[in-house]
């Protein structure tokens, strides 16, 4: 597991209780400034580890030596830390729209069918668009045409 990898115990870290929550209005504004609390902090975390990476890669660069093992383990780190900025990037372009989602008061609904996705649900992946159902089917379709757009959440 990755270190930017988000974890859902961000949501305790801000004492945020769905079943609390259960009276009130489905994301109400109270609600919706926990998750981007949330969606900020991740944000932030990522960021951080992207600089982190870039400052262990300099790091290698001025300790490669002329030895051929090296340079393909430098080789392998470079691709890894590529592979994984890319990942990190995608996130945070994923945080981003559920941050224009809060800001537009769609967050916490289905893209597809409009419903609520469930706080359980936003918990566990806070940059869902879609409830479960309507996320199943896009991945039967997905599987059926090959393609693999929309990949993970
Ligand atoms: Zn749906």
């Amino acid at each position: 597991m990755t270190k930017f990898e988000y974890s859902s115990e961000l949501f305790n870290k801000i004492q945020f209780n769905p079943e609390q929550m259960q009276d009130s209005e489905y994301m109400s504004k109270d609600v919706t400034e926990f998750f981007k609390k949330v969606l900020l902090m991740w944000k932030r975390t990522l960021i951080a580890e992207a600089e982190h990476g870039l400052e262990t890669l300099k790091a290698d660069v001025s300790q490669v030596s002329s030895d051929i093992s090296d340079q393909a383990t430098y080789e392998e780190n470079i691709s890894l830390h590529v592979r994984a900025r890319d990942r990190e990037r995608k996130l945070i372009q994923k945080i981003d729209e559920g941050l224009i989602l809060i800001d537009r008061g769609d967050y916490g609904f289905c893209n597809e069918c409009g419903i609520e996705i469930g706080y359980d649900r936003m918990v566990a992946r806070p940059t869902a668009t879609m409830c479960i159902d309507c996320k199943t089917a896009s991945e039967i379709k997905e599987r059926h045409t090959g393609s693999f757009m929309a990949e993970e959440e």
